[in-house]
Protein backbone atom coordinates (compact mmCIF):
# COMPACT_ATOMS: atom_id res chain seq x y z
CA UNK A 1 0.00 0.00 0.00
CA UNK A 2 -0.51 1.95 -2.78
CA UNK A 3 -0.48 -0.12 -4.86
CA UNK A 4 -0.39 0.64 -8.86
CA UNK A 5 -4.08 2.38 -9.05
CA UNK A 6 -3.13 5.28 -5.78
CA UNK A 7 0.18 5.32 -7.18
CA UNK A 8 -0.61 6.49 -10.73
CA UNK A 9 -3.69 8.57 -9.28
CA UNK A 10 -0.71 10.67 -7.25
CA UNK A 11 1.20 10.80 -10.51
CA UNK A 12 -1.51 12.03 -12.56
CA UNK A 13 -2.81 14.82 -9.70
CA UNK A 14 0.89 16.26 -9.14
CA UNK A 15 2.06 16.12 -12.73
CA UNK A 16 0.29 19.55 -13.68
CA UNK A 17 1.25 21.53 -10.90
CA UNK A 18 5.05 20.03 -10.91
CA UNK A 19 6.43 19.36 -14.03
CA UNK A 20 8.13 22.22 -15.62
CA UNK A 21 8.30 23.83 -12.23
CA UNK A 22 11.83 24.68 -10.75
CA UNK A 23 12.73 23.60 -7.20
CA UNK A 24 13.52 26.48 -5.28
CA UNK A 25 14.27 25.69 -1.67
CA UNK A 26 13.62 21.97 -0.71
CA UNK A 27 13.70 21.08 3.54
CA UNK A 28 14.20 17.83 5.00
CA UNK A 29 12.84 17.01 8.60
CA UNK A 30 13.98 13.79 8.30
CA UNK A 31 16.46 11.70 7.03
CA UNK A 32 15.39 8.30 7.80
CA UNK A 33 13.43 7.85 4.98
CA UNK A 34 16.19 8.57 2.53
CA UNK A 35 17.67 5.61 0.57
CA UNK A 36 20.81 5.36 -1.96
CA UNK A 37 21.40 9.12 -1.38
CA UNK A 38 22.49 11.36 1.97
CA UNK A 39 20.71 14.75 2.69
CA UNK A 40 23.34 16.92 1.78
CA UNK A 41 23.57 14.86 -1.96
CA UNK A 42 19.61 15.34 -1.96
CA UNK A 43 18.97 18.56 -1.04
CA UNK A 44 22.18 19.77 -3.17
CA UNK A 45 20.73 18.11 -6.19
CA UNK A 46 16.74 19.17 -5.55
CA UNK A 47 17.64 23.22 -4.98
CA UNK A 48 17.53 25.11 -8.38
CA UNK A 49 16.33 21.37 -10.13
CA UNK A 50 13.40 21.13 -12.37
CA UNK A 51 11.37 18.68 -12.41
CA UNK A 52 10.76 17.20 -16.43
CA UNK A 53 8.32 14.66 -15.52
CA UNK A 54 6.49 12.52 -13.76
CA UNK A 55 6.10 8.37 -13.93
CA UNK A 56 4.91 5.55 -12.54
CA UNK A 57 6.90 2.45 -12.20
CA UNK A 58 5.66 -0.58 -10.64
CA UNK A 59 4.61 0.97 -6.96
CA UNK A 60 7.12 3.90 -6.79
CA UNK A 61 6.28 7.63 -7.94
CA UNK A 62 9.57 8.88 -10.19
CA UNK A 63 10.04 12.32 -10.74
CA UNK A 64 12.70 13.06 -13.55
CA UNK A 65 14.60 16.08 -12.94
CA UNK A 66 16.45 18.45 -15.24
CA UNK A 67 19.89 16.97 -14.39
CA UNK A 68 18.94 13.20 -15.48
CA UNK A 69 18.44 12.53 -11.63
CA UNK A 70 15.46 10.49 -10.69
CA UNK A 71 14.05 11.29 -7.00
CA UNK A 72 11.90 7.99 -6.41
CA UNK A 73 9.26 8.00 -3.84
CA UNK A 74 7.29 5.00 -2.17
CA UNK A 75 4.93 5.81 0.44
CA UNK A 76 3.74 2.57 1.88
CA UNK A 77 1.40 2.45 4.58
CA UNK A 78 1.25 5.99 5.77
CA UNK A 79 2.91 8.65 3.40
CA UNK A 80 1.53 10.82 0.74
CA UNK A 81 2.92 13.12 -1.86
CA UNK A 82 0.66 16.11 -2.58
CA UNK A 83 1.24 19.38 -4.28
CA UNK A 84 -0.66 21.87 -1.94
CA UNK A 85 -1.42 25.55 -3.98
CA UNK A 86 -1.09 27.41 -0.57
CA UNK A 87 0.69 27.22 3.03
CA UNK A 88 0.27 23.75 4.83
CA UNK A 89 -1.75 23.77 7.98
CA UNK A 90 0.05 22.97 11.09
CA UNK A 91 -1.35 19.17 11.31
CA UNK A 92 0.10 18.77 7.89
CA UNK A 93 3.07 20.85 7.97
CA UNK A 94 3.95 18.43 11.40
CA UNK A 95 4.32 15.03 8.85
CA UNK A 96 6.03 16.75 6.34
CA UNK A 97 9.24 14.92 5.91
CA UNK A 98 10.35 16.44 2.00
CA UNK A 99 9.13 20.12 1.22
CA UNK A 100 10.34 21.63 -1.66
CA UNK A 101 9.16 25.17 -2.36
CA UNK A 102 8.18 25.50 -6.42
CA UNK A 103 8.78 27.74 -8.94
CA UNK A 104 5.32 30.21 -9.74
CA UNK A 105 4.09 29.18 -6.31
CA UNK A 106 2.89 25.83 -4.88
CA UNK A 107 4.71 23.03 -2.88
CA UNK A 108 5.44 19.56 -3.00
CA UNK A 109 5.76 17.73 0.03
CA UNK A 110 6.02 14.41 1.01
CA UNK A 111 4.35 13.56 3.74
CA UNK A 112 4.23 10.27 6.01
CA UNK A 113 3.22 10.07 9.31
CA UNK A 114 5.25 6.95 10.57
CA UNK A 115 7.73 7.69 7.99
CA UNK A 116 7.40 3.86 6.86
CA UNK A 117 8.06 4.98 2.90
CA UNK A 118 11.14 5.72 1.00
CA UNK A 119 12.72 8.45 -0.74
CA UNK A 120 15.67 7.66 -3.38
CA UNK A 121 17.62 10.20 -5.56
CA UNK A 122 19.03 7.95 -8.39
CA UNK A 123 21.37 8.66 -11.33
CA UNK A 124 20.07 7.67 -15.20
CA UNK A 125 22.55 4.61 -14.71
CA UNK A 126 21.28 3.41 -11.04
CA UNK A 127 17.30 3.78 -12.04
CA UNK A 128 18.04 1.92 -15.27
CA UNK A 129 19.76 -1.38 -13.76
CA UNK A 130 16.75 -0.86 -10.82
CA UNK A 131 14.15 -0.85 -13.46
CA UNK A 132 15.19 -3.74 -15.29
CA UNK A 133 14.60 -6.32 -12.36
CA UNK A 134 11.31 -5.27 -11.70
CA UNK A 135 8.53 -7.04 -13.41
CA UNK A 136 5.86 -5.85 -16.30
CA UNK A 137 3.25 -3.22 -15.85
CA UNK A 138 0.40 -4.89 -15.91
CA UNK A 139 -1.64 -1.94 -17.27
CA UNK A 140 0.35 -1.91 -20.49
CA UNK A 141 -0.68 -2.91 -23.75
CA UNK A 142 2.45 -5.60 -24.06
CA UNK A 143 1.12 -7.33 -20.53
CA UNK A 144 -1.26 -10.29 -22.32
CA UNK A 145 -1.95 -13.79 -20.46
CA UNK A 146 1.42 -15.06 -22.08
CA UNK A 147 3.36 -12.54 -19.80
CA UNK A 148 1.28 -13.20 -17.04
CA UNK A 149 2.10 -17.28 -17.78
CA UNK A 150 5.60 -16.76 -18.35
CA UNK A 151 5.62 -14.90 -14.80
CA UNK A 152 4.27 -17.75 -13.02
CA UNK A 153 5.98 -20.40 -14.99
CA UNK A 154 8.92 -21.89 -12.66
CA UNK A 155 8.06 -21.16 -9.27
CA UNK A 156 5.85 -23.08 -6.78
CA UNK A 157 5.13 -20.27 -4.29
CA UNK A 158 1.97 -19.81 -3.32
CA UNK A 159 -0.10 -17.53 -6.77
CA UNK A 160 -0.98 -14.84 -4.50
CA UNK A 161 2.96 -14.36 -3.12
CA UNK A 162 4.05 -14.35 -7.25
CA UNK A 163 1.39 -11.78 -8.37
CA UNK A 164 2.95 -9.49 -5.52
CA UNK A 165 6.67 -10.64 -6.36
CA UNK A 166 8.04 -7.13 -7.71
CA UNK A 167 9.85 -8.53 -9.95
CA UNK A 168 7.49 -11.00 -11.75
CA UNK A 169 4.77 -8.39 -12.11
CA UNK A 170 4.59 -4.32 -10.91
CA UNK A 171 2.21 -2.70 -9.12
CA UNK A 172 0.19 -5.35 -7.55
CA UNK A 173 0.39 -5.42 -3.43
CA UNK A 174 -1.96 -6.80 -1.18
CA UNK A 175 -5.58 -5.77 -1.94
CA UNK A 176 -5.11 -6.09 -5.60
CA UNK A 177 -4.06 -9.84 -5.79
CA UNK A 178 -6.39 -10.54 -2.81
CA UNK A 179 -9.49 -8.80 -5.26
CA UNK A 180 -8.21 -10.04 -8.50
CA UNK A 181 -7.93 -13.90 -6.99
CA UNK A 182 -11.28 -13.83 -6.35
CA UNK A 183 -12.50 -12.41 -9.22
CA UNK A 184 -10.70 -15.02 -11.11
CA UNK A 185 -12.22 -17.45 -8.22
CA UNK A 186 -8.77 -19.07 -7.69
CA UNK A 187 -7.49 -20.24 -3.86
CA UNK A 188 -4.82 -17.83 -2.94
CA UNK A 189 -2.68 -20.95 -1.56
CA UNK A 190 -2.55 -22.59 -4.69
CA UNK A 191 1.27 -22.92 -6.15
CA UNK A 192 1.38 -20.65 -9.30
CA UNK A 193 3.11 -23.52 -11.45
CA UNK A 194 -0.18 -25.55 -11.13
CA UNK A 195 -2.34 -23.00 -12.65
CA UNK A 196 -4.12 -24.49 -15.91
CA UNK A 197 -3.74 -22.28 -19.25
CA UNK A 198 -7.47 -20.99 -18.56
CA UNK A 199 -7.04 -20.09 -14.86
CA UNK A 200 -3.71 -17.88 -15.77
CA UNK A 201 -5.84 -16.07 -18.49
CA UNK A 202 -8.78 -15.56 -15.45
CA UNK A 203 -6.61 -14.24 -13.72
CA UNK A 204 -4.91 -12.04 -15.98
CA UNK A 205 -8.10 -10.25 -17.00
CA UNK A 206 -8.91 -10.34 -13.46
CA UNK A 207 -5.83 -8.13 -12.47
CA UNK A 208 -6.02 -5.80 -15.20
CA UNK A 209 -9.72 -5.32 -14.59
CA UNK A 210 -9.47 -4.39 -11.02
CA UNK A 211 -6.73 -2.18 -11.41
CA UNK A 212 -8.43 -0.43 -13.93
CA UNK A 213 -11.65 0.36 -12.24
CA UNK A 214 -9.69 1.13 -8.82
CA UNK A 215 -7.85 3.54 -11.25
CA UNK A 216 -10.74 5.01 -12.42
CA UNK A 217 -11.74 5.10 -8.40
CA UNK A 218 -9.04 7.18 -7.43
CA UNK A 219 -7.39 3.82 -5.50
CA UNK A 220 -8.09 2.69 -1.82
CA UNK A 221 -8.57 4.83 1.33
CA UNK A 222 -8.10 2.22 4.18
CA UNK A 223 -5.82 4.07 6.19
CA UNK A 224 -3.78 6.78 5.76
CA UNK A 225 -3.44 6.98 1.17
CA UNK A 226 -4.05 10.10 -0.35
CA UNK A 227 -4.44 11.16 -3.90
CA UNK A 228 -2.32 13.46 -4.61
CA UNK A 229 -4.56 16.60 -4.19
CA UNK A 230 -4.98 15.49 -0.58
CA UNK A 231 -8.19 13.48 -0.98
CA UNK A 232 -9.52 9.76 -0.02
CA UNK A 233 -10.08 7.52 -3.03
CA UNK A 234 -12.95 5.57 -3.42
CA UNK A 235 -12.45 1.86 -4.39
CA UNK A 236 -12.61 1.13 -0.61
CA UNK A 237 -16.60 0.94 -1.15
CA UNK A 238 -16.33 -1.44 -4.33
CA UNK A 239 -13.39 -4.62 -2.35
CA UNK A 240 -14.63 -7.82 -1.93
CA UNK A 241 -12.60 -9.63 -0.17
CA UNK A 242 -10.32 -7.33 1.25
CA UNK A 243 -10.67 -6.19 4.81
CA UNK A 244 -14.23 -8.05 4.56
CA UNK A 245 -13.10 -11.16 6.36
CA UNK A 246 -16.35 -12.60 8.12
CA UNK A 247 -18.68 -10.62 5.85
CA UNK A 248 -20.59 -12.61 3.40
CA UNK A 249 -19.42 -13.79 0.26
CA UNK A 250 -20.60 -11.24 -2.77
CA UNK A 251 -21.63 -14.83 -5.01
CA UNK A 252 -22.39 -17.35 -3.06
CA UNK A 253 -23.29 -15.75 0.75
CA UNK A 254 -21.00 -17.96 2.45
CA UNK A 255 -18.60 -15.96 5.35
CA UNK A 256 -15.52 -15.11 4.31
CA UNK A 257 -12.24 -16.46 5.63
CA UNK A 258 -9.22 -14.27 6.46
CA UNK A 259 -5.91 -16.00 7.00
CA UNK A 260 -2.13 -15.56 7.62
CA UNK A 261 -1.10 -18.44 5.52
CA UNK A 262 0.81 -17.10 2.59
CA UNK A 263 3.98 -14.89 3.32
CA UNK A 264 2.31 -13.93 6.78
CA UNK A 265 0.04 -11.13 4.85
CA UNK A 266 -3.82 -10.98 5.48
CA UNK A 267 -5.67 -12.96 2.65
CA UNK A 268 -9.47 -12.81 2.31
CA UNK A 269 -11.03 -15.69 0.38
CA UNK A 270 -14.56 -17.60 0.06
CA UNK A 271 -13.51 -21.16 0.26
CA UNK A 272 -16.31 -22.21 -1.37
CA UNK A 273 -16.31 -19.59 -4.67
CA UNK A 274 -12.14 -20.18 -4.87
CA UNK A 275 -11.07 -23.35 -5.98
ZN1 LIG B 1 -18.47 -17.44 -2.37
Amino acid sequence: MPELPEVETIVRDVTPKLVGRRIRTARLAKSDVLRRVSRRRLLETLTGNTVVAARRRAKHAVFLLASGHRLVGQPRMTGSLIVYDRPLTPDEARYAVLTCTLSRGGRFVYRDIRRLGTVWLLDERGWERYTARLGPEPLEPGFTADTLATALAGTRVAVKKAIMDQRRLAGVGNIYANEALFDARIDPSRPAHRLAPDEVRALHGAIVDVLRRALAASGTTVRDYRTGTGEPGNFQLELKVYDRGGEPCVHCGRRLVTTHAIDLRQTTLCAFCQR
